[in-house]
């Protein structure tokens, strides 16, 4: 039987601290590496639901997600005027319920750092090469060095290059579902106290929220566009292309724009999802959005990582380091959960954007659709013990 110890965990996004931390919990030796300087701390909040928070509970940071949880307490809906239309709780405007829980993405990022204990992780490293060889993977880095893994993990998020690397093409279909996201934080100008206001219409939507921190505001942009950035990954071209998009929009959109220029945290990404029929390919493996991203919108993408996490350490932890059967089990068991995630992905994309201003019935009829299958979706898979 093969002996597997030492893991290269590729990504410190959601499911790279995630997966290293059941990994160390389940007596292996990952090591994490991301690409950035430092931890990458942007984006809106996401939620945790259903299964996931079960998990969350066993990895002891549900306590700490709950301190530091978002307490929007109030969410708006206004038209181009900023008159408002009609109000909500927060937690329905969040489509949440229960044990249900939203937190800022880095937050969670943070915990999920701190929570993987004396876990090494390296900053600016990345990747170059991954060779694959009978008893091992040869990894060279950027800095020329080479390393030997028994195992090798693409935890880089929805355009991983672990993916590309390893991955023929004819093995991931990528499907942009038409629409882009962008959130970025901005001073608090409008004094929002606990409270999300949001505006859309004609296929777009922006959002503006306060919270825990009065001083700062996050920003969120939905909209369906038509015409493709020549480079999505460019950071001035996707700021040119927010600002094209929303001009003359109304509400506070061009005060919020004005203000993008000074933001450091901007975040952009189309509604890409990530289809595959394996996610494991000799002895390399995908967690997380490089193998199934959902596209941001239901807001599944951090409890498929934590779900995709767990699952993956625990079959290596059940298979006694037998990668194969692993790998097997990985696939079999986590495709249905991330199958109904997608879809659910496609029918929360179906129904935000719309042509028409969304009236107050429509809104609710909507929020009860989406509460109603979230609930289902997040709870989509049994969760084996492996302890
Ligand atoms: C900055 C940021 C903001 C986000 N904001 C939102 C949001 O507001 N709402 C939402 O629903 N989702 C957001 N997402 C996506 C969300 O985090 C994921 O859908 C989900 O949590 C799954 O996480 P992940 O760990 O698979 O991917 P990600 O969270 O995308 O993490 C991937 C990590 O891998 C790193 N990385 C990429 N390439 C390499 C490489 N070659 N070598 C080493 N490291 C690499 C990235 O820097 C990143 O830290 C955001 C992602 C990022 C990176």
């Amino acid at each position: 039987m093969p002996i597997i110890n030492k893991i290269l965990v590729i990504g410190a996004g959601i499911a790279g601290p995630a997966v290293c931390y059941w990994l160390r919990r389940f007596g292996f030796s990952p090591i994490l590496v991301e690409r950035c300087a430092n931890l990458r701390k942007g984006g809106h909040a996401v939620d945790i639901r259903g299964v996931a928070i079960d998990l969350a509970k066993s990895m002891g940071i549900y306590k700490k997600i709950c301190n530091m949880r978002t307490q929007v307490e109030l969410g708006r809906y206004v038209d181009a005027e900023g008159n408002i239309l009609h109000e909500e709780k927060g937690e329905r405007f969040g489509f949440r319920e229960g044990d249900d829980i939203e937190i800022l993405r880095g937050d969670l990022v943070q915990i999920l750092i701190d929570a993987m204990g004396d876990v090494p992780c390296h900053f600016n490293q990345w990747v170059e090469s991954i060779k694959q060889r009978d008893n091992d993977v040869e990894v060279q880095f950027k800095d020329g060095r080479t390393e030997l893994y028994d195992l090798v993990i693409g935890a880089d998020g929805l355009h991983s290059t672990t993916r590309r690397m390893v991955f023929d093409k004819d093995e991931y279909k990528l499907t942009n579902l038409g629409a882009y996201f962008s959130a970025f934080s901005i001073p608090n100008y409008l004094n929002l106290n606990h409270t999300d206001v949001q505006f859309e219409a004609n296929q777009k939507l922006i959002s503006m929220a306060s919270d825990k921190n009065p001083k700062i505001a996050i920003t969120g942009f939905c909209f369906r566009a038509q015409n493709v950035l020549n480079n999505l990954r460019d950071e001035n071209e996707q700021r040119r292309f927010l600002r094209d998009t929303f001009q003359d929009f109304g509400w506070e959109t061009s005060k919020i724009l004005e203000l993008m220029s000074d933001s450091n945290d901007f975040y952009f990404d189309s509604f890409t999802q990530v289809k595959m029929k394996s996610w494991t390919k000799g002895r390399v493996a995908l967690v997380g959005d490089a193998g199934y991203c959902a596209s941001p919108f239901p807001g599944q993408g951090s409890n498929q990582a934590l779900v995709g996490a767990y699952i993956f350490a625990g079959e290596l932890k059940q298979a006694e380091g037998n990668y194969h059967r692993a790998f097997n089990r990985y696939n079999e068991l986590l495709q249905p959960f991330v199958e109904a995630n997608q879809k659910f992905g496609v029918l929360v994309n179906e129904s935000f954007l719309v042509r028409d201003e969304v009236s107050k019935e429509v809104a609710e009829e909507r929020s009860n659709k989406i509460m109603q299958e979230i609930k289902i979706v997040s709870n989509m898979i049994s969760l084996p013990n492996y302890e």
